[in-house]
């Protein structure tokens, strides 16, 4: 695999050209703030990823910005840096936040707020996550208090807006997370709206694999010059990313599934359906492996515990649908198997961009059918990615080699998340996090 994976073919259509990223410069010298390069040093942070070295000076110099690519790339902190260090010593007024990220989902607005509120308290700026199905009363007492930063999904911050319980017109910084995907959810009229009432003339940040479905006129209308980054070519290491396509006998799919399962390391399963994930979750915890199963029918509260629980190792495997799934960020996924082939290449690697992150090796896997075999390549071709397809059968020599298959232990695992639910006001909140989301429901959400 070539480590241009994400091709310009593919991922960024005609006219849009990548800045050079110029010297690599450390946190410091970018112009990050002093306490917040202590505080990156203390977690380990001390070289900053190309993204960051290219934005940062002109991200805090308020200048726009506009990256393309995904995550994993280091692009939170890229924006998030420069965010904190533009707010420090600033005081925010009641009901009006000083700068705003918009995120898709949920799981992407909770991860992006978890690193601005941590990074923020070496520089006293306060960020309120604000999400569908979680309670009003607090989002609006916090707003009240004053908050530097809001995370948001766009829905729920133009209720507040409706509601007059927040004044956007304070806002001098914007950042639009994964813009692609909020043109998939059909959130775009909902994020006009919002560039409309923030302060104009403010410094805005766009982060979006794709500038088709109507990214490109968000950028046409409301950015200023900005300096365009490509975002994938740093740490987020495609070139360490390995594709497979594994043809099989339709009867060997469960048990092909379930022993690459078994396998050692974190691995995500996509399958294309609400049901198609809960079934195969629930062949998985039969044959003995740990599973969490993640998609937009469970209520948020079991969705945060199932993201939590796969990320501290009380389960290996994931299996998720498209939506509930692009965004979340987990550091050690070492495989991505395509249970169900999406439907083009750009979910594709969507899904693919769950492994190989910040550095590390992944490799992804899809299954096929000598039937659908031909179509699986043509769509592959389509998105760039050279796989040659191997024929298995369960714990045959090629699936253990490439994904480490392993049997089973057959003793049938039941997750703790579903069969325990902690009573109400007793709940702790995952680990890692300050004072999460209660509660979460029904905004917007899909897959
Ligand atoms: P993101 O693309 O924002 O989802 O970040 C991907 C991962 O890379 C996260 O776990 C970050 O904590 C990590 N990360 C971001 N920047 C750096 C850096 N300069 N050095 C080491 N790890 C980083």
């Amino acid at each position: 695999m070539s480590d241009d994976l994400i091709k310009p073919s593919v991922y960024a259509p005609d006219g849009f050209v990548s800045e050079a990223a110029g010297a690599a410069l450390g946190f410091a010298e970018a112009g990050v703030h002093t306490d917040l390069v202590q505080a990156l040093a203390a977690r380990g942070i001390t070289k900053p990823f190309p993204i960051q070295s290219a934005t940062l000076p002109l991200a805090i110099g308020g200048r726009d910005v506009l990256g393309r690519g995904q995550t994993g790339s280091g692009k939170t902190l890229a924006f998030g840096l420069a965010m904190l260090t533009q707010l420090a010593s600033s005081r925010p007024r009641p009901g009006m936040p000083m700068a705003l990220v918009l995120s898709p989902t949920r799981e992407l607005a909770m991860q992006s707020a978890e690193v601005l509120t941590d990074f923020g308290h070496a520089v006293r700026v306060r960020t309120l996550l604000i999400a569908g199905g979680m309670g009003y009363d607090r989002q609006i007492s916090a707003l009240e208090r004053g908050v530097h930063i809001v995370v948001a999904t766009p829905g729920r911050l133009l209720d507040l807006v409706n509601r007059g319980s927040l004044d956007l017109s304070g806002v001098r910084i914007t950042v639009l997370d994964e813009a692609d995907q909020m043109a998939d959810m059909g959130f775009l009229p909902d994020v006009r709206a919002i560039l409309d009432s923030v302060r104009p003339g403010g410094q805005r940040m766009l982060f979006s694999a794709t500038l088709d479905r109507g990214v490109d006129t968000i950028v046409d209308d409301y950015m200023n010059n900005p300096s365009v980054h490509a975002v994938d070519g740093g740490q987020a290491s495609v070139a360490a990313m390995s594709h497979h396509l594994l043809v099989l006998n339709p009867g060997d799919k469960d048990a092909v599934v379930a022993q690459i399962g078994a396998r050692t390391g974190k691995t995500i399963m996509f399958a294309r359906s609400q049901l198609g994930a809960e079934r195969i979750g629930e062949q998985l915890m039969a044959a003995g492996v740990p599973t969490g199963v993640l998609h937009g029918g469970k209520s948020q509260r079991v969705r945060n515990r199932t993201l939590q629980m796969f990320k501290d190792g009380g389960c290996n495997v994931l299996v998720a649908t498209d939506v509930a799934a692009r965004g979340i960020h987990v550091d050690d996924v070492s495989l991505v198997l395509q249970i169900d082939l999406p439907n083009n290449g750009k979910d594709y690697l969507h899904r693919a961009g769950r492994t190989a992150r910040a550095g590390e090796a992944g490799a992804v896997v899809a299954l096929t059918t000598t039937r659908q075999r031909a179509r699986a390549l043509t769509m592959l071709k389509r998105a760039d990615v050279e796989v040659a397809a191997v024929y298995v059968t369960p714990m045959s020599d090629e699936l253990v080699q490439v994904t480490g298959a392993r049997l089973p232990s057959g003793r049938p695992w039941s997750a703790p998340v579903e069969r325990e639910p902690a009573p109400a006001g007793r709940r702790r909140p995952p680990a890692g996090r300050g004072k999460g989301p209660r509660r979460t429901g029904g905004q917007r959400s899909r897959g």
